[in-house]
Protein backbone atom coordinates (compact mmCIF):
# COMPACT_ATOMS: atom_id res chain seq x y z
CA UNK A 1 0.00 0.00 0.00
CA UNK A 2 1.59 3.10 -1.00
CA UNK A 3 0.04 6.65 -0.39
CA UNK A 4 -0.32 8.76 -3.90
CA UNK A 5 -1.02 11.96 -4.71
CA UNK A 6 -2.25 12.67 -7.69
CA UNK A 7 -2.21 15.93 -9.31
CA UNK A 8 -5.41 15.71 -11.50
CA UNK A 9 -7.93 17.90 -13.61
CA UNK A 10 -7.89 15.37 -16.58
CA UNK A 11 -9.71 11.89 -16.92
CA UNK A 12 -6.69 10.13 -16.74
CA UNK A 13 -6.09 11.31 -13.02
CA UNK A 14 -9.26 10.02 -12.54
CA UNK A 15 -8.71 6.88 -14.45
CA UNK A 16 -5.32 6.63 -12.32
CA UNK A 17 -7.55 7.12 -8.90
CA UNK A 18 -10.11 4.46 -9.53
CA UNK A 19 -7.24 2.01 -10.77
CA UNK A 20 -5.33 2.22 -7.64
CA UNK A 21 -8.01 2.50 -5.20
CA UNK A 22 -8.61 0.79 -2.59
CA UNK A 23 -5.42 -1.22 -3.02
CA UNK A 24 -3.44 2.26 -2.45
CA UNK A 25 -4.23 5.41 -0.10
CA UNK A 26 -4.96 8.07 -3.24
CA UNK A 27 -5.96 11.85 -2.78
CA UNK A 28 -6.10 13.97 -5.79
CA UNK A 29 -5.88 17.74 -6.04
CA UNK A 30 -7.67 19.94 -8.39
CA UNK A 31 -6.71 23.62 -9.03
CA UNK A 32 -10.79 24.67 -8.41
CA UNK A 33 -11.21 26.03 -11.97
CA UNK A 34 -14.15 24.33 -13.28
CA UNK A 35 -16.90 24.93 -10.76
CA UNK A 36 -18.19 21.75 -10.82
CA UNK A 37 -15.53 19.56 -11.61
CA UNK A 38 -15.87 15.45 -12.41
CA UNK A 39 -14.52 14.04 -8.71
CA UNK A 40 -12.15 11.21 -8.23
CA UNK A 41 -12.34 8.57 -6.24
CA UNK A 42 -10.49 8.55 -3.08
CA UNK A 43 -9.74 12.01 -1.20
CA UNK A 44 -9.61 15.30 -2.80
CA UNK A 45 -8.23 18.61 -2.31
CA UNK A 46 -9.17 21.77 -4.36
CA UNK A 47 -7.00 25.14 -4.72
CA UNK A 48 -3.52 25.62 -5.75
CA UNK A 49 -0.44 25.61 -2.75
CA UNK A 50 1.10 28.53 -3.84
CA UNK A 51 3.99 27.82 -6.31
CA UNK A 52 6.75 25.34 -5.90
CA UNK A 53 7.43 26.22 -2.51
CA UNK A 54 3.67 25.92 -1.27
CA UNK A 55 3.17 22.44 -2.72
CA UNK A 56 6.65 21.38 -1.35
CA UNK A 57 5.63 22.24 2.06
CA UNK A 58 2.16 20.69 1.29
CA UNK A 59 4.23 17.38 1.23
CA UNK A 60 6.33 17.61 3.89
CA UNK A 61 3.21 18.25 6.05
CA UNK A 62 1.03 15.30 4.41
CA UNK A 63 2.13 11.63 4.11
CA UNK A 64 2.90 11.06 1.16
CA UNK A 65 4.59 8.15 -1.02
CA UNK A 66 4.91 9.10 -4.28
CA UNK A 67 3.46 12.04 -6.52
CA UNK A 68 1.94 11.96 -10.11
CA UNK A 69 1.09 14.61 -12.41
CA UNK A 70 -1.56 14.04 -14.15
CA UNK A 71 -2.53 17.29 -15.16
CA UNK A 72 -3.14 18.73 -18.32
CA UNK A 73 -0.71 18.45 -21.20
CA UNK A 74 -0.56 22.61 -21.42
CA UNK A 75 -1.30 22.99 -17.40
CA UNK A 76 3.05 24.22 -17.65
CA UNK A 77 3.37 25.80 -14.77
CA UNK A 78 1.76 23.26 -12.18
CA UNK A 79 4.21 20.12 -13.89
CA UNK A 80 7.03 23.07 -13.70
CA UNK A 81 6.12 23.63 -9.74
CA UNK A 82 5.64 19.83 -9.08
CA UNK A 83 9.23 18.98 -10.19
CA UNK A 84 10.96 21.38 -8.52
CA UNK A 85 8.74 20.21 -5.42
CA UNK A 86 9.72 17.05 -6.09
CA UNK A 87 13.57 17.72 -6.23
CA UNK A 88 13.24 19.63 -2.52
CA UNK A 89 11.29 16.57 -1.21
CA UNK A 90 13.13 13.60 -2.38
CA UNK A 91 9.23 12.35 -3.02
CA UNK A 92 9.38 10.43 -6.36
CA UNK A 93 7.21 12.13 -9.22
CA UNK A 94 6.40 10.61 -12.26
CA UNK A 95 4.28 12.59 -15.38
CA UNK A 96 0.98 10.78 -16.96
CA UNK A 97 0.66 12.50 -20.50
CA UNK A 98 -1.72 11.30 -23.02
CA UNK A 99 0.07 11.45 -26.33
CA UNK A 100 -0.75 14.33 -28.41
CA UNK A 101 -3.05 13.63 -31.81
CA UNK A 102 -1.71 12.73 -34.87
CA UNK A 103 -2.75 14.17 -38.64
CA UNK A 104 -4.34 12.00 -41.11
CA UNK A 105 -4.86 12.05 -44.65
CA UNK A 106 -7.09 15.28 -45.73
CA UNK A 107 -6.42 16.82 -42.53
CA UNK A 108 -5.24 20.89 -42.99
CA UNK A 109 -3.59 21.23 -39.91
CA UNK A 110 -1.57 25.19 -39.10
CA UNK A 111 1.03 24.37 -35.86
CA UNK A 112 1.69 27.56 -34.07
CA UNK A 113 3.70 27.62 -31.00
CA UNK A 114 1.12 29.84 -28.78
CA UNK A 115 -2.26 31.08 -28.40
CA UNK A 116 -0.98 34.36 -29.60
CA UNK A 117 0.71 33.41 -32.82
CA UNK A 118 -2.88 31.26 -33.19
CA UNK A 119 -4.78 34.81 -33.12
CA UNK A 120 -2.36 36.31 -35.22
CA UNK A 121 -2.10 33.39 -38.40
CA UNK A 122 -6.04 32.41 -38.46
CA UNK A 123 -6.88 31.66 -41.88
CA UNK A 124 -10.12 32.05 -41.63
CA UNK A 125 -13.08 34.60 -40.61
CA UNK A 126 -15.76 32.92 -39.16
CA UNK A 127 -13.77 31.12 -36.40
CA UNK A 128 -14.60 28.26 -33.85
CA UNK A 129 -12.28 28.55 -30.77
CA UNK A 130 -11.75 25.37 -28.10
CA UNK A 131 -8.94 26.31 -26.60
CA UNK A 132 -10.55 27.56 -22.94
CA UNK A 133 -12.54 30.36 -21.63
CA UNK A 134 -9.11 32.14 -20.42
CA UNK A 135 -7.44 31.90 -23.58
CA UNK A 136 -10.43 33.85 -25.20
CA UNK A 137 -8.60 37.45 -24.55
CA UNK A 138 -6.06 36.57 -26.89
CA UNK A 139 -8.66 36.46 -29.51
CA UNK A 140 -11.08 38.83 -28.71
CA UNK A 141 -10.77 41.80 -31.09
CA UNK A 142 -9.14 40.39 -34.01
CA UNK A 143 -10.39 42.38 -36.41
CA UNK A 144 -12.73 41.57 -39.42
CA UNK A 145 -13.21 37.64 -37.38
CA UNK A 146 -16.43 36.46 -35.97
CA UNK A 147 -15.51 33.57 -32.98
CA UNK A 148 -17.38 30.85 -31.60
CA UNK A 149 -16.14 30.15 -28.21
CA UNK A 150 -16.88 26.87 -26.48
CA UNK A 151 -15.93 26.33 -22.62
CA UNK A 152 -17.29 24.67 -19.68
CA UNK A 153 -17.90 27.51 -17.87
CA UNK A 154 -18.53 30.89 -18.60
CA UNK A 155 -16.01 33.66 -19.43
CA UNK A 156 -14.73 35.43 -16.69
CA UNK A 157 -14.75 38.95 -18.22
CA UNK A 158 -17.72 39.49 -21.01
CA UNK A 159 -16.06 38.75 -24.84
CA UNK A 160 -17.49 40.09 -28.02
CA UNK A 161 -18.08 36.24 -29.18
CA UNK A 162 -20.82 33.54 -29.46
CA UNK A 163 -20.21 31.44 -26.53
CA UNK A 164 -21.46 27.60 -26.20
CA UNK A 165 -21.14 25.81 -22.89
CA UNK A 166 -20.71 22.51 -23.02
CA UNK A 167 -18.50 19.92 -21.84
CA UNK A 168 -17.47 16.97 -23.74
CA UNK A 169 -17.47 14.05 -24.71
CA UNK A 170 -18.32 15.29 -28.27
CA UNK A 171 -20.18 13.12 -31.66
CA UNK A 172 -18.60 13.69 -34.69
CA UNK A 173 -22.59 14.44 -35.91
CA UNK A 174 -22.94 16.98 -33.30
CA UNK A 175 -19.40 18.63 -34.25
CA UNK A 176 -20.81 18.29 -37.97
CA UNK A 177 -23.53 19.95 -36.77
CA UNK A 178 -22.16 22.98 -34.72
CA UNK A 179 -19.66 23.75 -37.04
CA UNK A 180 -22.15 23.72 -40.13
CA UNK A 181 -24.36 25.83 -38.69
CA UNK A 182 -22.30 28.76 -37.99
CA UNK A 183 -20.35 27.93 -40.79
CA UNK A 184 -16.94 27.81 -39.48
CA UNK A 185 -13.84 27.98 -41.54
CA UNK A 186 -11.26 27.68 -38.60
CA UNK A 187 -10.65 25.22 -36.13
CA UNK A 188 -8.09 26.34 -33.24
CA UNK A 189 -7.53 24.06 -30.52
CA UNK A 190 -4.46 23.37 -28.60
CA UNK A 191 -2.86 19.84 -29.22
CA UNK A 192 -4.12 18.32 -26.53
CA UNK A 193 -4.60 14.63 -27.43
CA UNK A 194 -7.41 12.40 -25.97
CA UNK A 195 -10.49 10.81 -27.21
CA UNK A 196 -13.35 13.16 -25.35
CA UNK A 197 -12.82 16.37 -27.79
CA UNK A 198 -11.06 14.51 -30.88
CA UNK A 199 -14.36 14.27 -33.01
CA UNK A 200 -13.82 18.27 -34.08
CA UNK A 201 -10.84 17.53 -36.03
CA UNK A 202 -12.59 14.52 -38.30
CA UNK A 203 -15.23 17.01 -38.85
CA UNK A 204 -12.50 19.74 -39.78
CA UNK A 205 -11.62 17.37 -42.07
CA UNK A 206 -14.52 16.40 -43.77
CA UNK A 207 -15.52 19.86 -43.67
CA UNK A 208 -12.45 20.84 -45.55
CA UNK A 209 -11.78 23.37 -42.53
CA UNK A 210 -8.35 24.02 -40.91
CA UNK A 211 -6.71 23.73 -37.89
CA UNK A 212 -4.93 26.06 -36.15
CA UNK A 213 -3.18 23.67 -33.89
CA UNK A 214 -1.35 24.97 -30.62
CA UNK A 215 2.01 22.80 -29.96
CA UNK A 216 2.32 21.55 -26.22
CA UNK A 217 4.65 23.26 -23.96
CA UNK A 218 7.63 21.43 -23.18
CA UNK A 219 7.47 19.14 -20.04
CA UNK A 220 10.55 19.31 -17.01
CA UNK A 221 13.30 17.55 -18.55
CA UNK A 222 14.36 16.11 -15.41
CA UNK A 223 10.64 13.89 -14.66
CA UNK A 224 10.14 10.36 -16.13
CA UNK A 225 6.76 10.94 -18.22
CA UNK A 226 4.49 7.75 -18.93
CA UNK A 227 1.52 7.83 -21.75
CA UNK A 228 -0.95 5.27 -20.21
CA UNK A 229 -2.78 5.04 -16.93
CA UNK A 230 -1.79 1.60 -17.27
CA UNK A 231 1.93 2.11 -17.03
CA UNK A 232 1.33 4.98 -14.39
CA UNK A 233 -0.46 2.33 -12.05
CA UNK A 234 2.84 0.03 -12.65
CA UNK A 235 4.97 2.27 -11.52
CA UNK A 236 3.04 3.26 -8.15
CA UNK A 237 3.36 -0.62 -7.48
CA UNK A 238 6.98 -0.87 -8.66
CA UNK A 239 8.38 2.24 -7.09
CA UNK A 240 11.00 1.51 -3.75
P1 LIG B 1 -1.30 25.82 -14.80
O1 LIG B 1 -1.35 27.06 -15.61
O2 LIG B 1 -0.15 24.93 -14.96
O3 LIG B 1 -1.43 26.15 -13.25
C1 LIG B 1 -1.78 27.40 -12.74
C2 LIG B 1 -1.91 27.26 -11.25
O4 LIG B 1 -3.10 26.52 -10.93
C3 LIG B 1 -0.79 26.48 -10.61
O5 LIG B 1 0.33 27.30 -10.41
C4 LIG B 1 -1.44 26.00 -9.34
O6 LIG B 1 -1.56 27.07 -8.40
C5 LIG B 1 -2.85 25.69 -9.80
N1 LIG B 1 -3.01 24.30 -10.22
C6 LIG B 1 -2.95 23.78 -11.48
N2 LIG B 1 -3.22 22.48 -11.49
C7 LIG B 1 -3.48 22.15 -10.19
C8 LIG B 1 -3.85 20.93 -9.54
N3 LIG B 1 -4.04 19.79 -10.22
N4 LIG B 1 -4.01 20.97 -8.20
C9 LIG B 1 -3.86 22.13 -7.51
N5 LIG B 1 -3.53 23.29 -8.07
C10 LIG B 1 -3.35 23.31 -9.39
O7 LIG B 1 -2.63 24.97 -15.02
P2 LIG B 1 -3.97 25.35 -15.78
O8 LIG B 1 -3.70 25.27 -17.24
O9 LIG B 1 -4.52 26.59 -15.15
O10 LIG B 1 -4.88 24.10 -15.40
C11 LIG B 1 -5.55 24.08 -14.15
C12 LIG B 1 -6.19 22.71 -13.98
O11 LIG B 1 -7.09 22.45 -15.06
C13 LIG B 1 -5.20 21.55 -13.96
O12 LIG B 1 -5.61 20.67 -12.96
C14 LIG B 1 -5.33 20.93 -15.32
O13 LIG B 1 -5.08 19.55 -15.28
C15 LIG B 1 -6.77 21.23 -15.68
N6 LIG B 1 -7.02 21.41 -17.09
C16 LIG B 1 -6.29 22.32 -17.81
C17 LIG B 1 -6.55 22.48 -19.15
C18 LIG B 1 -5.74 23.44 -19.99
O14 LIG B 1 -6.01 23.54 -21.20
N7 LIG B 1 -4.75 24.13 -19.44
C19 LIG B 1 -7.57 21.73 -19.77
C20 LIG B 1 -8.29 20.81 -19.01
C21 LIG B 1 -8.02 20.66 -17.67
P3 LIG B 1 -0.48 27.30 -7.23
O15 LIG B 1 0.72 27.90 -7.90
O16 LIG B 1 -1.18 28.23 -6.31
O17 LIG B 1 -0.17 25.96 -6.64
Amino acid sequence: MKRVFILGGTAEARELAARLHPEHVVVTSLAGRVKAPRLPVGAVVIGGFGGSLGLARWLWEHPVDVVVDATHPFAARMSEAAAEAAGMTGIPLLGLRRPGWTQEPGDDWRWVSSLEEAARSLPGKRVFLTTGRRSLPVFDGVPGVWFLARSVDPPDDPVSMEVVLSRGPYTLDGELALMREHRIDTLVTKDSGGELTRAKLRAARELGVPVVMVRRPPVPPEVPYVETVAEAADWVDGVA
